[in-house]
């Protein structure tokens, strides 16, 4: 979507120069942070983590060059750079006594790849955050949960201390608290509330999603937001995906679809009267000289 912003903008001074309305130069820097946006994710790589086993941290997981880096901004300190301060670097913190804890990074980071080491009440055990989002009623205080690796491996059962949220600014994200030991607590990346491997479809024939739950993880669309704009009368998805913007990430509304189907339905819908969205491929621009077989592309 980044990607397609930055060459809509571009295509639309093109346009005006066109016209006769815009005589600059499309400028440098859109260019390149259009070959950014549009590069391969790069390998997956171990990630460095902060050796302290004091004070307070963000640890960051995302182990995968891709362009994101909203952490970077989101920090009040300064405190988060990229790898050569690119866009696809992978993060990390410039010095851990920069961070004053603030869990910003945590919540904002739409991979929910990082979380929050405390260390100062207790540096053997000390306090984890994990961020959250599926299934968020069944996060209770005092429930045993089991806490996993970046592999999804579990680590150990330990009891929430604490349920934090910021509905105003992030409010499709629970932030879970868990007292763990120090060995565990740079490993730790989320929970499973629900361990035994349950048929997805079953779960969702018995229980309507809550409002809070996401429908679309690639824009973190939740299901109250689809209901809203069904109740108020949207029966055509490419104006649902217009108004709330679900459907629009990369995945080219694989997941969020069939959930939107549903949700017209709940909502006592005559589904012969919706629209089906319509799909868009992904797409990467290719000179006409490629198709053509002609060297370089460009020429054709
Ligand atoms: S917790 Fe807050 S202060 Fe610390 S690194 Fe993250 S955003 Fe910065
Ligand atoms: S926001 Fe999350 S996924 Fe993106 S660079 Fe930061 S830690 Fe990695």
């Amino acid at each position: 979507a980044s990607s397609a912003m930055v060459t809509g903008k571009m295509t639309g001074l093109k346009i005006a120069g066109s016209l006769g309305l815009y005589e600059g130069e499309i400028p440098e820097e859109w260019e390149e942070k259009e070959t950014i946006l549009k590069s391969k994710p790069g390998p997956l790589m171990q990630t460095k983590k902060p050796r302290e086993e004091e004070g307070i941290m963000p640890i960051f997981h995302c182990r995968q060059e891709v362009p994101c880096n909203p952490c970077v901004t989101a920090c009040p300190e300064g405190a988060i750079k990229t790898e050569r301060d690119e866009i696809t670097g992978l993060p990390y913190i410039i010095d851990v006594t920069m961070c004053k804890g603030c869990l910003n990074c945590v919540f904002v980071c739409p991979g929910l790849a990082t979380t929050r080491v405390d260390f100062r009440k207790d540096e053997k055990q000390p306090i984890v955050t994990l961020p959250y989002e599926i299934w968020r009623e069944k996060v209770e205080v005092g429930e045993k949960v089991a806490v996993t690796d970046v592999d999804g491996a579990i680590l150990g059962y330990y009891p929430v201390e604490k349920v934090l949220s910021s509905q105003k600014k992030y409010p499709g994200t629970l932030l879970v608290q868990v007292r763990v030991e120090k060995d565990v607590a740079k490993e730790a990346v989320g929970i499973w509330v629900q361990e035994e491997q349950v048929e997805p479809s079953l779960i969702y024939e018995k229980e309507l999603p809550p409002d809070e739950a996401i429908i679309c993880r690639c824009e973190r669309i939740t299901a109250g937001e689809v209901r809203s704009a069904i109740r108020e009368g949207v029966r055509d998805i490419n104006q649902l995906k217009a108004i709330t913007r679900a459907g629009m990430g990369a995945c080219g509304s694989k997941t969020c679809r069939p959930m939107i189907w549903r949700l017209f339905e709940e909502e006592g819908i005559d589904l012969t009267e919706v629209t089906d969205r319509t799909d868009r491929p992904l797409y990467v621009e290719v000179p006409l000289g490629i198709l053509a077989g002609v060297r370089g592309g460009g020429e054709g």
